[in-house]
């Protein structure tokens, strides 16, 4: 992604204070999707940023909903499959759940049980990571299916919540670094 992508995918997200919480700046970037040229951009710096080769992965886990934005089309340019990590009671039986601590309360996510195989290799992707909470439950999920977690792509990474770090050393890719 050279600087004058990058600006143009910044100057297309917008940064919403208080939302949906006081103190949080929420990073919206369905405009990115909403504009042809961003999306290209988008798109192609995904594939070309991957965090691993794309031999190292046999699909991609996105995580909703914003990962489904992306997770697919990411998907089918690499010739991989693509998975849903979903919020818990969407997915009909047999399914696999995992919750995981918010700032106040409890999430829970959920996946096909039958959609990972024994052994298969997963990059998880979503659109931004924060403190890495979602991202570490759909780790933490898709190993206990019996997948092998091998890598991680964001769009964006929130600076100084080291969410990257906080995944446990594994390979992992983010676009832009934002406050
Ligand atoms: P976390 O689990 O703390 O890493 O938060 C990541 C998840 O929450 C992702 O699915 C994001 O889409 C969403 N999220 C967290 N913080 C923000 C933010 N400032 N702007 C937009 N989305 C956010």
């Amino acid at each position: 992604l050279d600087a004058k992508d990058a600006d143009y995918l910044i100057s297309l997200m917008r940064a919403i204070p208080d939302f949906p919480k006081e103190g949080i700046l929420f990073r919206d970037i369905m405009p990115v999707f909403a504009d042809a040229r961003g999306m290209a951009i988008l798109m192609d710096a995904l594939v070309s940023n991957l965090s691993i080769p794309n031999d190292d992965f046999d699909a991609i886990a996105g995580l909703e909903a914003r990962g489904f934005l992306f997770g697919p089309i990411l998907a089918e340019r690499l010739g991989k499959g693509f998975i849903a990590v979903r919020k818990a009671g969407k997915l009909p039986p047999p399914t696999a759940k995992q919750s995981y601590a918010l700032e106040y309360g409890e999430a829970t996510i959920e996946i096909e049980r039958n959609a990972i195989r024994e052994g298969e290799r997963i990059l998880i992707v979503d659109d931004l990571i924060a403190t890495g909470g979602s991202a570490g439950a759909a780790r933490d999920l898709v190993i206990s299916c019996g997948g092998v977690v091998t890598g991680f792509s964001f769009i964006v990474e929130l600076a100084g919540l080291d969410g990257i770090q906080s995944l446990g050393g594994y390979p992992a890719s983010s676009l832009l670094t934002m406050p």
